[in-house]
């Protein structure tokens, strides 16, 4: 019974992963999601249905336009089973329960994410208050995880408390980056996605998620600078790391706690 679960779930984050790749480059683009229809962008090839299946099209196709013969780049499958894979992690973590359904809420928005963000360096607006306006009503029905919350408070303060934070220190951190670079550090995106994040994490998780992100973004930029892939200075997309940070602490983050704390007690 439990494989049918994971493999429902895989196939239904395949199907949306390959919507999701078509929303982040889109809506970021400033195109409509159903107009045109998905075309070959060299060669403007209209796909039929069976060009359009997750994962299998791309192998039978073998990663190229069945017209043009141009090559079809492999993010859109990695999108895909990114997607699929997430879902199914969630139902592994979350189990038959509200949560999961929070959690693939909070996976597609960082599919969503990190595919606009890696293309244009972007993330939509409409694609945040869409998000901001499900995760609130999830949150009200759903309450935060007992383990998430920090300081023994009702659930609904915690998720306050979490939006607050996350947005708060986003903003003041773009702020003192402005005053002392004269530039700006951080995008308007990023800074009300973090709002996003504080409402399902909660306060400690939120921190939790910022502290990764900015250390696997640290040594992931300092690693393309020293192999000469990027050059100093040269923006990097931070998305993705706030993706990965985010979704490392709400799959592990209590975990991670108690195991620190065990390590430190134990001294
Ligand atoms: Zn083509």
């Amino acid at each position: 019974m439990e494989v049918y679960i994971y493999i429902s779930l895989f196939i239904l984050g395949l199907c949306f992963g390959s919507f999701f790749n078509v929303v982040g480059l889109r809506l970021s683009a400033g195109q409509s999601i159903h107009k045109p229809r998905s075309h070959c962008p060299k060669c403007g090839h209209v796909l039929s249905w069976y060009e359009l299946i997750p994962v299998f099209s791309y192998i039978f196709l073998g990663g190229k336009c069945r017209n043009c013969k141009s090559h079809i780049s492999p993010k859109y499958l990695i999108f895909e089973l990114l997607t699929g894979i997430l879902f199914m992690l969630s139902y592994f973590v979350f189990g038959y329960s509200g949560e999961l359904l929070v959690s693939v809420f909070f996976v597609s928005l960082f599919v969503i994410i990190c595919v606009s963000d890696l293309e244009y360096m972007l993330i939509e607006d409409s694609v945040i208050i869409f998000f901001l306006i499900f995760i609130i009503i999830l949150r009200l029905i759903f309450k935060i995880p007992e383990d998430f919350i920090t300081f023994n408070l009702h659930p609904y303060l915690e998720t306050l408390l979490g939006g607050i934070f996350g947005f708060g220190l986003l903003f003041s951190i773009a702020i003192i980056g402005k005053k002392i670079y004269k530039q700006d550090a951080m995008g308007g995106g990023d800074i009300k996605l973090y709002g996003i994040i504080g409402l399902v994490l909660g306060f400690k998780l939120t921190f939790m998620s910022l502290f990764l992100a900015s250390i696997i973004g640290s040594i992931i930029g300092l690693s393309l600078t020293l192999l000469r892939i990027i050059q100093k200075g040269t923006p990097i997309p931070f998305g993705p790391f706030i993706a990965v940070g985010s979704l490392i602490a709400y799959f592990i983050g209590p975990d991670l706690i108690n195991w620190y704390l065990n390590l430190l007690f134990n001294m």
